[in-house]
């Protein structure tokens, strides 16, 4: 389902025009942040009043965020979709006006301008590394579709990608159906990847015929007799690739993407066969391309250029045994940098979009310099980098669970020596002695369930005995929150305190690399930052599976067990927004426990406001039991039936029965997550 609105709200702040900035200034730029960040830490502990600016550093905003998110006065969260080019909006207000228009959350705000702004940013580093090293050969970027394959996100990267003739890049034959059927930029590249058979290599031929220029890669050797096959039959002169399995090792996750064993590509010698049966089959002429792909979010550039300089080699190789070669296509891999952190950490990458681009040119033009070759059309398939920012993920707290946190009374005549222990050990930690008190207050719990297992602690004196634990835990852990540093053994104190925020979200749905690959995404308030947020928590989401939770978040260093949260004010919603998510989440997310697709929204600036271009509805409960083929209708019926015999047995009266019959009706035509 789906309309379209438009809206000239006056949420839309100053729009200015001062045109496209490269992130070559933005390195800079960033190492100037960084500095400030150093300051404005160190305010952070002088001042007592909470400012933006301390929210800035907590959640470490300008890190991942730049240019696209960042705090504005009020403490809320804002977007300039345009990135450095000017015009924003006020996140919060966004979502009242959305939510004005009936539609429940969580709800995936997609900013189509940042996806604009993103490939505008992939082509301009390229095109500065180009003129910067003089390189005679051009860039021709595609979307690898699988990093997101909705149609109005597709539909917007090939309108955005017009003026650079960006492409599409397909991993499937449903893949291949969706490029073929969307990508109408003349010159633009379709580059046909994965398994293959004789009808995939078929439809891709022939869309030559179409004007299109798609390029069919081998990734197994077998597609090599495939090929010339269909292309005899056809009498159709294809453009080919090979992907070739580099010795280069990728790192992290996806790091098995590329060696010897890797499951995709062609070894050397395969590739070698390959050049044979080309000849052989009077088609050299037809290879022309050497695609590699060592994996996914590389975090550290001198992997990437490794694998650089040992695709170059090849592909001067291939172009001294004969064949045709013209464009060299280096896949994806490019990073994205999660925590904001701009190191070679998982979730972070240590170069920048303009630093890949320089190092792919230079060793390309070396390397043909040196052979005396013409340099090729660089082709790359980013993902991750393009399709990330452009989605925001908002869900609401539906309420928190704390650790008890009421002091008890001091002990009472004829209560259990044990309590009295605590209490004591309760009113004397200080900061001297907290790792040893610690520990006594852990001896005396487990001692007083012990005498309450053996029958000789009241349920009562238990109570106030859990009730001093804790709060023995608490003073512990807030003078150790003032150390700069914690002892190994209390690090899990602040994970063992935290409060339980439980979202309106389906982890295993809306963000699934959370759970299935301990991803991470930036997550913060979007709304308060202008408030401390006092409590410290952990994410359970609404699957009744203790896997559905968030307990890992960015921090400068590593990753940190617990989240800063404000308290739920009474009578309020609060509201966490989820960064960074666009990429692969949604179709990898899946129905654990029938939660659906949520809402999505695409929002694109106009000169007065902001637009509303599309509104996908989420799944109703109708469709997604319609998944697990269920009859909805036989369903209603059956409760009917019931409810009939009910009243026959005068167990139910006539309003109740309707009352019930109604509410169950109406419900499977609603969203699958809760209303608060
Ligand atoms: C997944 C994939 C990509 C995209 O990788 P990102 O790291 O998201 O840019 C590109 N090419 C191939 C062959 C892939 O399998």
């Amino acid at each position: 389902m789906e309309a379209e609105l438009t809206v000239t709200a006056n949420e839309v702040v100053k729009l200015s025009s001062n045109g496209h900035q490269t992130e070559v200034n933005q390195q800079n730029q960033d190492q100037d942040k960084k500095k400030k960040k150093k300051s404005s830490s160190k305010n952070l502990s002088t001042s007592s009043i909470w400012r933006i600016e301390d929210s800035e550093a907590l959640y470490r905003i300008e890190g991942w965020g730049q240019p696209y998110f960042s705090i504005n006065a009020a403490g809320h969260v804002t977007v300039s979709p345009k990135g450095d080019r000017g015009g924003s909006l006020d996140l919060f207000e966004l979502l009242q006006s959305l939510k004005q228009r009936n539609l429940g959350l969580p709800m995936l705000i997609r900013f189509s301008d940042i996806l604009e702004d993103r490939i505008k940013r992939l082509n301009a580093c390229f095109d500065q590394a180009i003129a910067r090293y003089n390189y005679s050969g051009i860039y021709r970027g595609v979307f690898p579709v699988k990093c997101n394959q909705q149609r109005h996100l597709i539909e917007d990267l090939v309108k955005f990608g017009q003026p650079n003739q960006f492409g599409l890049e397909a991993g499937s034959k449903p893949e291949l159906m969706i490029a073929l059927a969307l990508l109408d930029t003349p010159g633009a590249l379709l580059i046909c990847n994965g398994y293959k058979d004789e009808e995939y290599i078929e439809t891709a031929m022939l869309a030559q015929k179409l004007g299109q220029t798609p390029i069919i890669v081998l990734e197994q050797i077998e597609e090599v007799d495939l090929v010339i096959k269909v292309s005899q039959q056809l009498g159709i002169k294809p453009i080919v690739g090979v992907r070739a399995k580099l010795s280069t090792q990728g790192m992290g996750r996806w790091g098995t993407s590329s060696g010897d064993r890797a499951k995709f590509g062609l070894t050397i010698p395969e590739i070698i066969r390959a050049v044979d049966k080309f000849r052989d089959a009077n088609l050299l002429d037809s290879l022309q391309l050497l695609h590699f792909h060592i994996g996914s979010q590389i975090s550290a550039i001198n992997v990437i250029k490794d694998a650089i300089q040992e695709a170059s080699r090849i592909y001067a190789e291939l172009a001294l045994l004969g064949a045709n070669m013209t464009y060299l296509d280096v896949g994806g891999g490019l990073g994205v940098d999660y925590d904001g952190s701009q190191t070679n950490f998982y979730a972070s990458k240590n170069y920048n979009m303009q630093n890949y681009a320089n190092d792919i040119v230079a060793e390309l033009k070396d390397t043909c310099e040196e052979n005396k070759l013409t340099v090729p059309t660089l082709i790359s398939e980013s993902g991750r980098a393009i399709a990330s920012h452009q989605s925001v993920l908002i869900f609401d707290i539906l309420s928190t669970s704390e650790v008890p946190s009421i002091l008890p009374e001091p002990p009472q005549d004829g209560e259990s020596q044990v309590i009295t222990y605590l209490w004591e050990t309760y009113q004397s930690i200080n900061q001297n002695n907290y790792q040893e008190f610690y520990h006594d207050a852990a001896q005396f719990k487990e001692e007083a369930i012990s005498r309450f297992n053996l029958g000789i602690l009241s349920l009562r004196e238990r109570a106030k005995a859990e009730q001093l634990y804790w709060a023995c835990c608490q003073k512990v852990l807030n003078i150790t929150r003032q150390q700069e540093y914690v002892p190994d053994e209390l690090e899990d104190l602040e994970k063992i305190m935290a409060s339980i925020y439980y979202i309106n979200l389906s982890v295993f749905q809306s963000a699934p690399d959370c759970w299935a690959i301990d991803q991470l995404f930036p997550i913060m308030p979007i709304h308060r930052l202008d408030e401390e947020p006092t409590r410290r928590g952990i994410l359970a989401d609404l699957t009744c599976d203790s896997d559905g939770k968030i307990d890992r978040f960015i921090d400068l260093r590593g990753v940190k067990s617990v989240l800063e949260l404000h308290p739920l004010k009474s009578g309020e919603s609060y509201y966490l927004g989820m960064f960074l998510n666009g990429a692969y989440q949604e179709i990898m997310g899946n129905l654990h426990n029938l939660f659906g697709d949520t809402n999505t929204v695409h929002i694109q600036l106009t000169p007065k406001g902001y637009q509303i271009k599309h509104v996908v509805k989420g799944d109703t409960m109708n469709e997604v039991l319609g998944y697990v083929q269920y009859d909805t209708e036989d369903m209603v019926e059956n409760i009917r039936q019931r409810c009939e015999q009910a009243l026959e047995e005068k167990h139910i009266s006539l309003a109740e029965s309707q009352k019930l019959l109604q509410t169950y009706e109406k419900s499977l035509s609603k969203y699958t997550y809760l209303v608060s």
